[in-house]
């Protein structure tokens, strides 16, 4: 009854799973609920972060915890692991190499397990990151922007 193969199914299954799904959505909530805004989303740089805050320079990445190889959630079953552990190391190179390329055109990048996009401690260094720099960012931008006729 069915004509593809269970392996490419599985594949079709997992490219429907982290195009732009659950953990961004739920990021994308907690970020607004914390009034954390001017970002923008799939920004066009390297790695094409989930979330970006262009004037900071500040990368978000999402990473969901099975394709990036998350340590608390090392649990795929084993035979899908033979199948899939090469495409995780080479994602996670991938990562690396992305991070790599971001930090040295100035960005701050800042990565979240899919696991962890609820927990206090990943959300408050989002704000730190954007916060800091956004201070930096404000400082130089108030002048032209200010009203020369108001006292
Ligand atoms: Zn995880």
């Amino acid at each position: 009854m069915d004509r593809v193969s269970r392996q490419v199914r599985s594949q079709i299954m997992a490219s429907v799973r982290t195009a732009g799904g659950g953990p961004e959505r739920k990021m994308e909530a907690l970020l607004r609920g914390r009034g954390i805004r001017g970002f923008k989303k799939q920004w066009p740089v390297a790695g094409k972060p989930d979330f970006a805050w262009p004037k900071l320079k500040v990368a978000l990445f999402v990473d969901g915890c099975y394709w990036h190889g998350c340590p608390r959630c090392d649990r795929p079953s084993k035979s899908n692991r033979a199948f899939w552990k090469p495409k995780i190391i080479s994602n996670r190179r991938r990562d690396l190499r992305v991070a790599r390329k971001l930090r040295s055109e100035g960005w701050k990048v800042l990565r979240v397990w899919e696991c962890r996009v609820g927990e206090e401690t990943a959300l408050s260094r989002i704000v730190r990151a954007t916060q800091s720099r956004g201070v930096r960012e404000r400082r130089r931008v108030a002048e032209p922007w200010r009203d020369t006729g108001s006292p």
